[in-house]
């Protein structure tokens, strides 16, 4: 029996609101229609070169600074960084406010750190005061811009101030900023930083977009064992990226997608970006106050523009409701672990970020519940 395909065999487009993926952006989508070209063919290293420079701008990078793109989704980004910035025995502090910190906590371990963490309840932020009362001894601090678990905003600025002076490597999990809000790795002191494809830039998942400080790769060039990930080695990546040699055969088509999606991020600008999900965000809250949602976290300034976390009105039935949503081609997402069953998660990401696609979920929410 044929699968049944959103959008291809059924009548109504198929509406990700999700956080993540996201819708395609349109010059994605038609990005990957284009003929195969090896990935060492000049025309994939010009085009590699201008993903590079677009990625510095994105991030807020120093000129110079190595931006690649991983052949892997975030959680690569996410293991990249640990693989080649720790080594066993190393001090590691990880700020775990919800399931992606938790994640950095189990890799650092997993590449033999000694890990320390720094937490925060559920729904809440982390503290810088925490935070600096931890850094004795530490080599490298990991923390999430934006908790997709629970829709909070981290105070990155404030923590890497902290970390610098300290001395410690920062490595940031951008995965649900990044692209969408404005990020400034330069005057923000980070060392490593990534997303995934498919978060705010709305081209496919498949590749993670990375920086990576000059002290990030003296810290690596320097390691007393080899970098335990052959795959995503920083020096075997700059072969490809910096010097044109073969390292592995990174998938073409993801690279043309992540290109048009970024280019298209970048004309619109991250100013620009950040203020249409600020104004949706706003205008969802006061739609959906009177079916009974409210904000699950309780500082607005701790709120992540990307992600609106929802608790549930009492008695809506969580899985039902989705169910229903599903059935009228509508995707959202519920909560992870601990929030399960209490909140839903709507993605404002990129392509998601649109007025008309929400409508559509009001729409059919009203009639649901009705
Ligand atoms: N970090 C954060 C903050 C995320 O939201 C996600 C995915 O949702 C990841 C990491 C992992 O990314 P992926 O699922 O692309 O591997």
């Amino acid at each position: 029996m044929p699968v049944d395909l959103p959008g291809l065999l059924s009548p109504r487009p198929h509406l990700l609101l999700t956080p993540g993926p996201t819708p395609l952006h349109p010059r994605a989508q038609e990005a990957l229609g284009r003929e195969l070209l090896g990935h060492m063919d000049p025309e994939v290293f010009a085009l590699n070169r201008e993903i590079q420079q677009d990625l510095r701008a994105m991030y807020g990078a120093a000129p110079g600074t190595f931006t690649a793109l991983l052949a892997g989704t975030g959680s690569l980004g996410m293991e990249a960084g640990f693989a080649n910035l720790v080594e066993p025995g190393d001090e590691v502090l990880v700020c775990v406010n919800g399931a992606f910190g938790a994640r950095m906590a189990e890799m650092a371990a997993r590449y033999g750190a000694r890990v320390r963490q720094v937490a925060a309840p559920h729904g809440e932020a982390i503290r810088p005061e925490d935070v600096a009362a931890q850094l004795g001894g530490v080599s490298l601090v990991a923390l999430v811009h934006g908790e997709t678990s629970t829709g909070v905003l981290n105070p990155l600025g404030q923590i890497a101030k902290l970390v610098r002076e300290s001395g410690a490597l920062l490595t940031v999990d951008a995965v649900t900023t990044a692209g969408m809000e404005p990020f400034h790795m330069a005057e923000w002191g980070i060392d490593y930083v990534y997303t995934g494809a498919q978060k705010c830039l709305s081209a496919p998942p498949g590749v993670a977009p990375v920086a990576i400080s000059d002290r990030a790769l003296a810290r690596q060039a320097a390691r007393r064992t080899p970098t335990p990930l052959w795959y995503c080695d920083f020096s075997g990546l700059r072969d490809y990226w910096e010097r044109q040699a073969y390292h592995h055969t990174v998938p073409v088509h993801l690279h043309y997608a992540l290109h048009a999606a970024l280019r298209a991020a970048l004309e619109e600008g991250l100013p620009a970006r950040r203020a249409r999900v600020a104004a949706l965000g706003r205008a969802l809250l006061s739609a959906l106050a009177p079916l009974g949602f409210t904000p699950y976290v309780p500082d607005p300034a701790a709120r992540l523009p990307t992600v609106l976390a929802l608790r549930l009105p009492p008695g809506l039935d969580d899985a039902a409701t989705r169910q229903a949503l599903r059935a009228r081609e509508i995707s959202i997402t519920g909560g992870l672990g601990p929030t399960a069953g209490l909140i839903w998660r709507l993605g404002l990401m990129g392509e998601a970020a649109r007025p008309a696609p929400y409508r559509r979920l009001l729409h059919e929410l009203e009639d649901l519940l009705a």
